[in-house]
């Protein structure tokens, strides 16, 4: 049996369009590469683009004599986790990067209302300059440059593999598994095509590249309950690994809490703690009498869970609870009241409400019918990943040919993140990894690659693949989501870490055993998937075993 492979060749190849990967395409175009730009999710997909958000919070220095202050809280604020040298280039690039998004017409939200201009990210303790990137704006303006500078997109396009050569030679031809031995060259990367009506439908496409630069956004794919794109799959990062990369602080996830039953997976607002009570599901409340005010109001200060503050008993609570979740209710006698009022002609109370409070339920209640008065079920779900592949100040993952930015990359944040960053992050390491792709593609491209493209053909054909059937996939991966989120979540142990450990190689021995030879792509992409996805699992698990004392996102009950 044979299986045909369609091949393109480019200069970079880009995965994943979020903003990092749209940053680091759009970059690598400008620096005058040949750029293809793929992901699973469309063109502006993945968490950048969740659904339902008005855009992404993105802060820097307030101004350059507030750049040190800055980097040290940073530092703290991530337990010394962070690298320095990246925290450092985040900070000094941040205002860069936004002002280059300016010049090229994407318009920013600046704060206006004083208790925007006084507002304080999550974690830190004063205020910061801060944007808003909006969805709409980002959108019209970027996606008109990346048709002008001709980047080749194709949305649709899940990478499954990265195509390596212990010594990279184009003119062979590459081949599709990578075990790596000795220093390996990323030279491309196969991707499953998913498009129904596309002439490829169900087959593989093979991108030869002189670098290629992974923008796949976090590890919520890999858990049961997660708020992250339906597309940030969380393979990746084993994909990386499987070439000889290291990931680096995976096991500080930001675990928030979430709405489940109605409205499942949408945000709660962390503001609204302190106006609500919070109780089981037999209706007893669930925090300490004497500190639960003192407990509500330390919740309402940030979104994620951290164990570093009195907060952590209401995500203690919500652990404890699991999937049936805790009842949140507005409790209006506790809110301290402004001049504004609800929007909402549904939400019946005459009560004026904090402005925050008012846009939150506005907001609910037109995303999923929920108003002020209903009794809300809320549960912890994973959310960002303040870690992910290793990388330096130009998104080099220590593997020739490979860079990463974004959330799918790590090093940059730590054991607790600063809200906003993460944006800053992907525009930041977007540009500097687009630029690093750029430079190596086109310096290897003299050499090879142009001649490379010329004598390609247009397919290619393989020898059989191992796949997996489809029930078997989505029984293992439900299997292994559930094992993270029980063992793995926010309250950690030697033995929740010992039996996720013992439930995943459980699962990588029965994709094993049920992956025969098939010439079917579809039953190969699902495979390597899988095998990326467990691969990941695994390593977060052994991160977490090894940290063996609680610090920030990381809470290890023993
Ligand atoms: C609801 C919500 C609100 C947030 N608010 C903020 C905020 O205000 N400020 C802030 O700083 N951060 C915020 N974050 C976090 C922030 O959105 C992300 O960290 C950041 O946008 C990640 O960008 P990214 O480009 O790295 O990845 P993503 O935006 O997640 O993009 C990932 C891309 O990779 C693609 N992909 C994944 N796997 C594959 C594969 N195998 N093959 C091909 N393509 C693949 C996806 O389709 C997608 O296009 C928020 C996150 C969420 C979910």
């Amino acid at each position: 049996m044979e299986a045909s492979v369609h091949q393109i060749t480019c200069d970079v190849v880009v995965v994943g369009s979020g903003l990092s990967g749209t940053t680091a395409a759009l970059s690598a175009a400008e620096d005058g590469a040949d750029v293809v730009l793929v992901s699973l999710g469309p063109l502006f997909s993945g968490s950048s683009f969740y659904p339902g958000t008005w855009g992404l919070g993105c802060v820097g220095p307030e101004n350059t004599d507030d750049e040190d202050e800055f980097i040290s809280t940073i530092l703290e604020v991530g337990q010394n986790v962070p690298d320095p040298k990246l925290v450092s280039t985040l900070v000094h690039e941040t205002p860069l990067a936004l002002a280059a998004l300016e010049q090229k017409g994407v318009k920013l939200t600046c704060p206006k209302h004083a208790d925007e201009q006084e507002f304080i990210p999550c974690f830190d303790h004063k205020h910061r300059m801060w944007r808003g990137i909006q969805r709409k704006p980002y959108e019209q303006t970027i996606s008109r440059l990346l048709h002008q500078s001709n980047v080749t997109i194709h949305s649709g396009l899940e990478a499954i593999e990265l195509l390596v050569h212990p010594h990279c030679d184009l003119d062979s031809t590459p081949g599709l598994t990578s075990a790596p031995e000795k220093a390996t060259t990323v030279c491309g990367v196969v991707c499953f095509d998913h498009n129904e009506d596309s002439p490829t439908a169900g087959q593989l496409i093979q991108i030869n590249a002189g670098s290629v630069v992974l923008a796949t956004g976090g590890s919520g794919g890999l858990f049961a309950r997660r708020l992250t794109g339906y597309d940030v799959i969380g393979s990746a990062q084993g994909m990386a690994t499987s070439v000889g990369a290291s990931l680096t602080n995976i096991e500080f996830i930001q675990i928030m809490p979430g709405l489940i039953g109605a409205g499942e997976g949408t945000v709660f607002n962390e503001k609204i703690f302190r106006h609500v009570t919070l109780t089981n599901l037999q209706n007893n409340p669930v925090l300490p009498a004497q500190d639960t005010h003192k407990i509500l109001e330390a919740r309402s200060e940030h979104g994620p869970f951290t164990c570093e503050r009195i907060s952590r008993e209401v995500d203690f609570a919500l652990a404890r609870a699991g999937d049936k979740g805790l009842l949140v209710r507005y409790a209006p006698k506790a809110a301290a009241t402004t001049n504004s009022c609800a929007k909402s002609a549904d939400i019946n109370t005459t009560n004026e409400l904090p402005e925050f409070v008012d846009v939150y339920f506005t907001w609910l209640y037109e995303h999923a019918g929920i108003t002020i008065n209903d009794t809300m079920r809320i549960a912890a779900y994973a959310h960002a990943a303040n870690g992910g592949i290793a990388i330096d100040s130009d998104g080099f993952c220590g593997v020739d040919g490979l860079y990463a930015c974004g959330e799918c990359s790590g090093g940059v944040h730590g054991a607790d993140r600063i809200g906003g960053l993460a944006s800053a992050s992907a525009l930041v390491f977007g540009r500097r990894a687009g630029y690093a792709a750029a430079k190596h593609a086109l310096h290897i491209g003299e050499n090879r690659l142009r001649s490379h493209k010329e004598n390609l053909s247009a397919t290619t054909t393989y020898n059989t693949f191992e796949g997996i059937d489809a029930q078997t996939a989505a029984l293992l991966t439900s299997h292994m989501q559930k094992t993270m989120s029980k063992n793995c979540l926010i309250l950690r142990s030697s033995q929740s870490l010992d039996q996720a450990a013992r439930e995943l190689s459980l699962c990588l021995d029965t994709l094993n055993a049920n992956a025969t030879p098939t010439n079917e792509a579809v039953a190969y992409a699902r495979a390597m998937r899988l095998r990326h996805q467990i691969n990941h699992a695994q390593a977060i698990v052994a991160a977490a075993t090894r940290r063996t004392h609680s610090l920030g996102a990381h809470c290890y009950t023993e």
